[in-house]
């Protein structure tokens, strides 16, 4: 009873800080996933060049997604219906 289910530990793993997908270094806040600017460009180039599938959307977290959509959605607010 002691012991913590095995998915707990898989989780609690998930959530330490992500190593940088480019160069395995720890990844920087400001720059997450990524571990610099440089490294998020560098994803970029790939991206731009073809060189990535689609991928997951694990960069983007919970919190993320919420700022987008307190954004939109109070940019909407503004022009709802002003046509009439
Ligand atoms: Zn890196």
């Amino acid at each position: 009873m002691a012991d913590k289910p095995p998915h707990l530990k898989i989780v609690k793993g998930h959530t330490q800080k992500a190593a940088c997908p480019l160069c395995q270094q720890p990844a920087e806040a400001l720059y997450r996933p990524f571990c610099s600017r440089r490294c998020a460009q560098l994803d970029l180039g790939k991206w731009l060049t073809g060189g990535y599938a689609i991928p997951a959307h694990e960069a983007m977290e919970d919190s993320d997604v919420e700022t987008l959509l307190a954004a939109h959605g109070s940019q909407q607010s503004t022009q709802v219906d002003d046509d009439s």
